[in-house]
């Protein structure tokens, strides 16, 4: 256990991970990553469903996409590990006209930030999954550009490389509690010692409210479960259609090797940590499922390979980044709301800009920080699935 790190990392997730490589490949290298678990990488990144995208609602969303999504494509060579970024597309679909017709603004500003979206009438969906429903479609939109990645091979690729670079990584050790004196985290404690620091940095994913907690700070971010029903292999289905959005109802699917996942927020699901797979939510998911998709009647499913994780919900949908008003050294980078692992690249960089340059620069965060929650000045995400 060392005694004191620059930087102290809590959270061994794709967030961390992303953020001690940022920070080590500027040359600062004296961070020591803490997690509370005995295997990094196995919290909500190991629970994702791996989606990257575009089509956001948000201008800084977008943006944090964009960025993120080149340097997937350009992983193995600038950080090493493979991304495996499959770009086979998102494809929302719509059967509400009067919510079709308010989505042409989130649309528009998609293209004004050169996103490659696509509207598609219902018969030019249909093309994307065989025997799909239309009937009660008014619209889609495709954009080829998004898709999916490897999560865990990004994580493991931003550590290894971060730990390369000298950042240490303690597993099983908890930050338990935070020392602060004058406005500033002095230490963090763990159960097996105290480690002072300069900057804590709060990735600890859907406990990043509890966290914050830790150090008496309001981090509005709850954790919520969300469940994956995989099937079993149904090649029936190409492996190349787009991860697929059923507005109207929230039930998305997408293949994964042979297999389709499929989810569906429970909207009255309780914050809880709770990862045990809700299998009372299946009968309707089912239902939204089949209407739309059919086909899937042929599909038999897989208990064993079904799993559920937490989201880590904000207010606004949006994830808090930056330094915390009244405890600047102390910065947050959670909260992203079902989007972390696509935005893990951007959040990295920006995170170490805002340690070492004192504030983010390649992106405006602005509407990012904590103190929108106090102003008011909330923008929100629309497009949350
Ligand atoms: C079912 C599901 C589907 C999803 N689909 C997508 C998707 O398609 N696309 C997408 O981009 N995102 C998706 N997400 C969200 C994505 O997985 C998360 O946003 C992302 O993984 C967050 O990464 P993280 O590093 O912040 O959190 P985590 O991966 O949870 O890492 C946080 C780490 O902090 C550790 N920790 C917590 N408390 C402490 C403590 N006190 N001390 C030390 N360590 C601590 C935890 O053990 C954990 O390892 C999905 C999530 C779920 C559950």
């Amino acid at each position: 256990m060392p005694e004191s790190a620059r930087i102290v990392i809590v959270g061994a997730g794709i967030i961390g991970a992303s953020i001690a490589y940022h920070l080590a490949s500027r040359g600062c290298t004296d961070i020591v990553i803490l997690e509370k678990e005995p295997v990094e990488i196995s919290g909500s990144t190991a629970r994702s469903a791996a989606g990257v995208r575009h089509q956001f609602s948000s201008r800084t969303n977008i943006l944090l996409s964009q960025y993120s999504i080149e340097r997937f494509k350009r992983f193995t060579e600038e950080v090493g590990g493979y991304a495996e970024l499959h770009q086979d597309g998102y494809l929302f679909l719509f059967n509400d006209a009067a919510q079709w017709a308010s989505y042409q603004d989130v649309i528009a500003q998609q293209r004004e930030l050169n996103v490659p979206v696509q509207v598609l009438t219902p018969p030019e969906a249909a093309r994307f999954v065989p025997e799909m429903n239309i009937s009660d479609l008014v619209g889609a939109t495709y954009c080829a550009e998004d898709g999916f990645v490897d999560p865990h091979g990004v994580a493991m690729g931003y550590l290894n490389r971060a730990r390369e670079l000298g950042v240490q990584l303690l597993r099983e050790a908890p930050a338990t509690g935070f020392v602060i004196a004058d406005g500033q985290v002095r230490a963090v404690e763990t159960p097996q010692g105290t480690i002072a620091c300069e900057i804590a940095v709060n990735a600890a994913g859907p406990y990043a409210g509890d966290v914050g907690n830790l150090a008496g700070l309001e981090v509005p971010i709850k954790p919520y479960r969300r469940n994956i029903y995989v099937t079993e292999p149904f090649p029936t289905i190409p492996r190349s259609i787009p991860l697929t959005v059923d507005v109207g109802t929230g039930a998305y699917m997408r293949k994964e090797h042979e297999s389709l996942l499929i989810g569906l927020s429970r909207p009255d699901e309780p914050s809880s940590h709770s990862i045990v797979v809700d299998w009372d939510w299946l009968d309707t998911v089912l239902e939204a499922v089949l209407n739309r998709f059919p086909i899937l009647e042929r599909a038999g499913l897989s208990e064993r390979q079904s799993w559920a994780g937490s989201y880590e919900i904000t207010p606004d949908h949006l994830p808090i980044l930056g330094r915390m008003p009244g405890l600047t050294n102390w910065v947050n980078a959670a909260g992203f709301s079902g989007h972390g692992v696509m935005h893990a690249p951007a959040t990295g960089l920006l995170i170490a800009e805002e340690i070492l340059d004192g504030r983010a620069q390649t992106i405006n965060i602005d509407e990012l920080r904590i103190e929108r929650f106090t102003t008011g000045a909330l923008h929100g995400e629309r497009n949350v699935i």
